[in-house]
């Protein structure tokens, strides 16, 4: 098992958490028989296949197939470690943490908390600076002309950093923190030469930077007044508990809503993305402190397969756009363009369009290709060779990019009509600009949306209604394990997830499905369990279904 917990530990959190309070704490579960099931919190459906079984003390979704014990769903749900899902269970249950051998708690788990508890303070301390202090006057001027609601500030935790150089700093003497850890935390800066340390955020607007479970992670500062020198932006820089280019702005209140709608927005920053949420547009992210980067879109990919990338329609906005392709397609995401007319950004269009006018603009925005092939029309002269062909070269290009040779033969017709030349010649110029395959290896993996990789073959019904009954039985065990030949199952990991099941932990017991879901490493094995022991349908007589079962495997 991961991490640092004894076997014993985590038994004992296990036994204290309840799968069906767990989930129910998160959502409401429905009764339904002897399990419970609601809508599924990881793929879009309309009706309930998510179940979660009490007696067995798993879930499973027979919709995607996601399936595991109630530490896979905290690790699933909020997306962290099996350390962390261990943690919070543990919380919750109000039992100690305690470590494996007498190790004491991960010391750098321990940094991380403390600078996690600063960000915390510090957030509430400048919220509370704009909120009610004199000083906090110019950002709150600041944020009514820019329409910000109050709402918004609350829910975003928007603040204010008094205008001097020791005011981050006596708060951090006042409650204790060594300006030493402060610094680490990015809040002060630490000079050289006299080793006396300032406040890093000064006269600044603050919105904090959060982690996928809204804890606070960094900040990042806007300018309020100053020259033109004094950068528009100060952020924090990276820290053990924040990594640029790893973090999206507003994903920790906007992942429900993208879950739902099945698609992201992307857009370029902090006031826009607020000013979408306020107006009601909430499946919406902003690439925090960074340009776009593949680890990026590899967040996104674990909640959508569509992104909607939504910028202004001056010529920076739009060459981002096309440098974000590789990381996007990379992650075989689909890719929309959403462009706002000139002269707005997306916060100046909604306030004077309104927000319906924004969904209309995200729902019709045109495929990345199309977007492409437009803007590539509108920039070269299409009435000569020499235009025609940087058309035909950039196309190329980025169409070969996916590897997908529907989706390139589609554009191969597209850029034939538009630059009105032959399909043919289309075609060739584009398998010119193809890098020669360095090996099919690598050709396979530069593939995405390419042929699907074989799937291994499902176990036979047999195999299925045998691992049923071991898995939703217990006093069935001593029976299986007397009478069962694993020879006679042909299907390699239903025979070892038998084997397992059925090796005894002592003289009475048996691992439990939980249990034994716990130590299984590999998600396909997990699936494979959880989904046999949280099938819903009813199974009368399991020691006669068992022998005719063996019977005919025999
Ligand atoms: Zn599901």
């Amino acid at each position: 098992m991961p991490g640092f917990f004894g076997a014993e530990f985590i038994e004992q959190v296990r036994a204290a958490s309840d799968i069906v309070e767990v989930v129910g704490g998160y959502f409401p579960l429905k009764r339904a028989g002897a399990s419970f099931t609601a809508l599924c919190p990881f793929h879009r459906e309309k009706s309930p296949s998510f179940h979660v079984s009490p007696g067995r003390q798993a879930f499973h979704c027979f919709g995607c197939h996601k399936g595991g014990d109630v530490f896979r769903f905290v690790q699933d749900y909020e997306s962290v470690t099996f350390v962390e899902a261990v943690q919070r269970l543990a919380q919750r249950a109000n039992i100690p943490l305690r470590y494996e051998d007498g190790r004491g708690p991960d010391p750098t788990q321990h940094v991380k908390e403390t600078l996690r508890e600063m960000h915390e303070q510090i957030a509430t301390r400048w919220q509370s600076a704009l909120s009610g202090e004199a000083q906090g006057e110019i950002a709150r001027q600041y944020l009514a002309r820019r329409g910000v609601t109050e709402e918004a500030v609350r829910l975003f935790r928007i603040g204010y950093a008094p205008d001097a150089w020791d005011d981050t700093v006596n708060w951090c003497k006042s409650k204790g923190y060594d300006l030493e850890v402060a610094a680490q935390a990015g809040l002060v800066v630490k000079k050289e030469e006299t080793g006396r340390f300032y406040d890093r955020f000064r006269g600044r607007l603050m919105f904090p930077i959060c982690d996928e479970q809204g804890r606070v992670i960094a900040f990042s500062g806007r300018i309020l007044q100053g020259d033109e020198k004094t950068a528009k932006y100060v952020n924090s820089p990276e820290t053990p508990i924040f990594t640029k280019g790893k973090v999206f702005y507003g994903l920790d209140k906007t992942k429900r809503s993208i879950l739902d709608a099945g698609f992201a927005i992307i857009c370029e920053g902090q006031l826009d993305l607020i000013a979408c949420h306020t107006a009601g547009v909430r499946n919406i992210v902003a690439p925090q402190g960074t340009a776009f980067t593949s680890d990026h879109a590899r967040i996104l990919r674990r909640y959508v397969e569509e992104v909607v990338l939504c910028f202004d329609s001056d010529n920076a906005g739009q060459n981002a756009a096309v440098r974000v392709l590789d990381s996007l397609l990379g992650a075989g995401l689909a890719i929309r363009v959403a462009v706002v007319p000139a002269p707005h950004d997306p916060d100046s269009f909604i306030k004077e369009q309104g927000g319906e006018a924004f969904a209309r603009l995200v729902r019709e925005a045109p495929g990345f290709f199309d977007f492409h092939l437009d803007r590539l029309c509108r920039q070269n002269d299409v009435n000569s060779d020499r235009g025609r062909l940087a058309v035909l070269r950039e196309m190329g290009s980025a169409v070969n990019k996916t590897g997908n040779s529907v989706l390139v033969d589609k554009y191969v017709q597209k850029t034939a009509v538009r630059l009105g030349v032959s399909s043919e010649a289309v075609r060739q110029e584009f398998r010119k600009l193809k890098p020669a395959p360095a090996g099919r290896d690598s050709e396979e993996v530069l593939a995405p949306g390419g042929e699907e990789p074989a799937v291994t073959a499902r176990p036979t019904q047999q195999e299925l209604w045998l691992l049923r009954i071991l898995m939703t039985s217990e006093d069935i065990l001593p029976l299986a394990a007397e009478h069962l030949d694993l020879s006679w199952v042909s299907h390699g990991l239903v025979r070892h997830l038998l084997q397992l099941r059925l090796t005894p932990l002592d003289e009475t017991r048996y691992p439990s499905v939980a249990t034994l879901m716990g130590s299984l490493p590999d998600e396909d094995s997990r699936r494979l369990v959880s989904e046999s022991a949280v099938d819903p349908r009813p199974l009368p007589n399991p020691a006669k279904t068992l022998l005719d079962l063996l019977t005919t495997l025999r």
